[in-house]
């Protein structure tokens, strides 16, 4: 193996998965944490005569575990057009992730074993971050019969679900989750009733009224989630909740959890910090599925971040092509990126005293690492070295037109931002670096 020894001293270390919060250091060898230590003792004794050892002084930066996201949109295969492995990737990286869930809707969807095996092919060879693909729940995300659920696993799905779309059908949804419970993974669900969502293009109300176009109520999604919830319940399987956006729906899953049913539950920091008032303003770049909610919405789910409701924060990062979102908002696609802003948006939150910094990063690593049962979010002595710098106090203005992404369907475009990634490491690799800001700070023994 040709990679370094990487010793990073004097950062501020946030790792909630370990409770550790202060200045530390930290030894990296073979891809993996070594030594984690108030202060480690001088690099000569972890020096190996036979390869180099990287000492870089983090002095005024955080040191974080890779972050995880556990909902995104990498639309390969075959939508390419919108995002590639390599760009799709590349953007995690430079937004802190080490590790992602993509999710299957894509052209053919993950609904076959060939499909996810080709798939993890090009993973290996053009992912820069690990990419975990979840497989569809029913074929062709059709609703109609189920997908080779176990098939599926054995190729190395990590968790089903049709997302994109919901699974109408009651029935099929509860078979899925007494197989998914059989094979030890969760379901993912879209909580969207059709019937009641078709055609919408908004927040029922006012806006969409005076926008011309047919609205969402909340309604739509409350009751999938009260259905889901019911069968999870019924079933005693795990049900994991995507992007959670309404007060309502919350509320149904404290009391479930309380309950002791086996629910946790996402919500996206476009639905934290955005309402309903912000497509006003921003047109289709604030059109996403479910739609952007009425403040008291926005207020519930930063409580649901801090009494332990929410389980992670996820991205939901939805990338289209610009001549896609171009198009008018009622034909414009559902959708938004937020691989290169979670992290800036979430410390914006912790800046605005919502949340304590080490919840904000215990919702980004070892929250949803646990809720997706990965080996991953912490910097435990002994684990991959998944890790990422940040400079907090950096600020700078969001430019989508700057991003590793393809797209640049961004909310958050013009937003002054702080915490900025400088380097993001995957099992000891360097996958992102920025290195005018590091160079002065590396001493290579
Ligand atoms: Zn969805």
């Amino acid at each position: 193996m040709s990679t370094s020894d990487f010793l990073f001293s004097n950062a501020l270390l946030v790792d909630p998965g370990t409770g550790t919060f202060g200045s530390r250091d930290l030894l990296v060898r073979d891809g993996r944490i070594v030594e984690s230590a108030p202060s480690l003792a001088p690099y000569q004794q972890w020096k190996r005569e036979e390869r180099p050892l990287e000492i870089y002084d983090l002095t005024g930066y955080s040191l974080f575990p890779g972050l995880v996201d556990i909902h995104i949109h990498l639309r390969v295969p075959g939508q390419e057009h919108k995002e590639t492995l390599v760009s799709g990737t590349q953007a995690a990286a430079a937004g802190g992730f080490t590790s992602v869930l993509a999710m299957p809707n894509t052209t053919p969807c993950l609904d076959r074993s060939s499909v996810i095996r080709d798939l993890k092919k090009r993973i290996a060879s053009e992912a820069v971050v690990r990419v975990y693909p979840v497989g569809a729940i029913t074929r062709g995300q059709k609703g109609r019969s189920l997908a080779p659920l176990e098939a599926l696993r054995w190729e190395g799905v990590v968790a089903f679900s049709d997302d994109g779309r919901p699974v109408m059908n009651a029935c099929l949804a509860r078979q899925a989750m007494q197989k998914a419970l059989q094979i030890g993974c969760p379901t993912i669900s879209h909580c969207e009733d059709d019937h009641l969502a078709r055609g919408g293009v908004v927040q029922e109300g006012e806006i969409a009224e005076k926008l011309g176009v047919k609205g969402i109520p909340s309604a739509a999604e409350d009751v999938m989630t009260a259905r889901d919830l019911a069968l999870a319940w019924d079933t005693g399987a795990h049900l994991h909740l995507a992007h959670v956006s309404t007060a309502r729906s919350l509320e149904m899953i404290r009391k479930a959890k309380d309950r002791g049913i086996r629910v946790t539950a996402e919500v996206t920091p476009h639905h934290l910090v955005l309402d309903e008032k912000a497509v006003l303003k921003l047109g289709s770049n604030a059109k996403m599925n479910p739609p952007l909610r009425p403040e008291e919405d926005v207020l519930a789910l930063q409580e649901g971040l801090r009494d332990g409701t929410v389980d992670a924060v996820a991205s939901d990062h939805a990338p289209h092509h610009p001549d896609e979102k171009a198009s008018s908002l009622a034909e414009a696609p559902f959708g938004v990126i937020g691989l290169e802003t979670t992290l800036p948006v979430m410390l914006s939150l912790v800046d605005q005293e919502r949340i304590g910094l080490e919840r904000a990063i215990e919702l980004l690593t070892v929250g949803p690492a646990r809720a997706m049962a990965l080996d991953a979010g912490t910097l435990q002595v002994g684990r991959q070295a998944d890790l990422v710098i940040v400079d907090p106090d950096r600020t700078f203005r969001v430019d989508a037109r700057s991003f590793r992404s393809k797209a640049r369907n961004c909310p958050f475009d013009g937003w002054s931002v702080r915490g900025r990634t400088l380097l993001t490491m995957v099992g000891g690799k360097v996958v992102h670096e920025e290195t005018e800001s590091l160079k002065d700070r590396i001493t290579r023994g």
